[in-house]
């Protein structure tokens, strides 16, 4: 504050000086800028009358505020009621536009309406917050009559002016850094501008590639081409002009060998277009469908934006609801998919279980056909053992039979080949030591020539191997030979 007003003070020996040397209303003005004289005395005579009433008015609320409001609301009319003058092109250079008064399109300077005051230029305004004059704007005149005491706070009004313009810019500045609300209008339309390019540019793609697609589906390279082309070659020919396979192939014509032939392509081009034709509707409409069902939902009531703090709870649910609608139209559109696939899966996998319920029953066949076979084997090795057996049994027996033979030369007791009827049955014989013979047992050795001796250990023979040995057995206890005993 100090400081300003030590600047604005800076205006002083200006005013100083207007003090010494009032300034006089200016000379000579260029002619172009002039109207003739009676039409300037006229509008002068006017603006100074009007001027007059309205400081009048003025006097009697001295608050600037009011002045202020006045001055904006109608700034013309004020302009014209202030007395004033012509001035030069030259002058006007200097002057702040706010400065000048218009009147019919001549630009004018005010000067004092006071008496005495000799209509000097109204240079200056007081800026002292106390001052008691009846207007802060006047002329050197003024400056002296009613400023005097306070003439250090007086101004020019071209610094005032300036001073002002300058203040307004810092004002503006600062009315511009307050936080504006954005306008979006220009980025979400750019945004929904470009999106609506990208899926016209998609959809133009997806329908390139149906097209292309279908029509490869659909492509068919038509058999009855070729055969056409021959009946025609044949038709067109003058008979004796004819090769001798020509000929045979018309007679072969006219015997309806081509209808046959054309009869045949007629009805494997019916099976086979008619399926394809069929199919590709079908999966058409199909693909129709899904993609329309798949661009709506997509673009459904769930797509509008909600304001929501990101990091709320609020805001999450939100983000899970919307995924689960997309989830639950997803499970609903798939759903009939979902059961055919599995019915074929369950008829797969039946199928499986019939060939693999078939399988185990070759498998059980096999096995035991291999059983048996293993079996059948088992049983003829036995045979071949059994037969070997025999034939070893046999050689053995005939051995032991040469063996025996042989011994019977040299046997030094009774043979005997059956038991006796006293004894416990076994298949050896007693040698009975009192006489050296061999009895069956004590009574058939008998007490005859002497009574038989019973000791231990005894000596036996056996009635098959006719081999000789000791037992530690007394002498009447039947005993079988284990080698022979079966
Ligand atoms: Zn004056
Ligand atoms: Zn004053
Ligand atoms: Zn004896
Ligand atoms: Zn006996
Ligand atoms: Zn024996």
């Amino acid at each position: 504050m100090k400081k300003q007003s030590a600047k604005y003070s800076k205006t002083e020996p200006s005013a100083r000086r207007s003090n010494k040397s009032p300034t006089s209303p200016s000379g000579n003005p260029k002619p172009e800028d002039m109207l003739t004289q009676s039409q300037v005395n006229q509008e002068l005579l006017k603006t100074q009358q009007s001027f007059r009433s309205s400081t009048g008015h003025q006097g009697q609320t001295p608050s600037i505020s009011s002045k202020v409001t006045q001055s904006v609301t109608s700034p013309g009319r004020n302009m014209q009621k202030r007395p004033s003058q012509i001035i030069s092109k030259q002058q006007l250079q200097n002057m702040h536009e706010r400065s000048v008064i218009k009147v019919l399109g001549m630009n004018m300077e005010a000067v004092c309406p006071k008496k005495n005051h000799e209509k000097n230029k109204m240079l200056y305004i007081c800026q002292y917050g106390d001052c008691k004059a009846d207007n802060r704007l006047g002329c050197s005149y003024c400056l002296v009559e009613s400023h005097n005491d306070h003439s250090q706070q007086v101004m020019e009004v071209q610094t005032f002016c300036k001073i002002f313009d300058d203040r307004k810019k810092q004002f503006k500045n600062l009315s511009d850094t307050i936080l504006q609300v954005p306008d979006k209008t220009a980025q979400v339309s750019l945004f929904f501008e470009q999106l609506r390019d990208q899926i016209m540019d998609r959809l133009k793609q997806i329908e390139k590639n149906i097209l292309q697609s279908i029509q490869e589906q659909l492509a068919w390279k038509p058999l009855q081409k070729e055969i056409l082309y021959r009946v025609e070659v044949l038709s067109s020919k003058l008979i004796f002009d004819m090769t001798q396979d020509e000929l045979k192939e018309s007679l072969e014509f006219i015997q309806g060998k081509h209808f046959k032939e054309l009869e045949y392509i007629k009805q494997e081009t019916n099976n086979y277009l008619s399926q394809k034709i069929a199919l590709v509707e079908h999966i058409w409409n199909d693909y129709k469908i899904q993609l329309e069902t798949d661009i709506t939902q997509q673009l459904n009531d769930y797509n509008k934006v909600m304001f929501l703090d990101p990091q709320s709870k609020e805001f999450a649910e939100y983000k899970m609801q919307f995924f689960q609608q997309k989830q639950l139209k997803v499970n609903e559109l798939s759903q009939p998919f979902h059961q055919q696939l599995e019915m074929l899966k369950e008829e797969e996998r039946k199928v499986e279980e019939k060939k693999q319920e078939e399988i185990r029953i070759q498998q059980q066949i096999e096995q035991r056909k291999k059983e048996e076979e293993v079996k059948k084997e088992k049983e003829r090795q036995k045979q071949v053992q059994e037969q070997i057996l025999k034939q070893k049994e046999a050689q053995k027996n005939s051995e032991r039979q040469s063996e025996r033979d042989k011994l019977l030369k040299t046997f030094p007791y009774k043979l005997y080949t059956e038991d006796c009827q006293h004894r416990t049955k076994c298949n050896t014989i007693p040698i009975f030591s009192c006489c050296n013979k061999a009895y069956p047992c004590s009574q058939c050795h008998g007490f005859v020539a002497h009574p038989p001796r019973i000791q231990v250990p005894s000596y036996r023979y056996c009635m098959k191997c006719l081999e000789i040995y000791l037992v530690m057995y007394p002498t009447n206890q039947a005993i079988n030979c284990l080698k022979c005993q079966k």
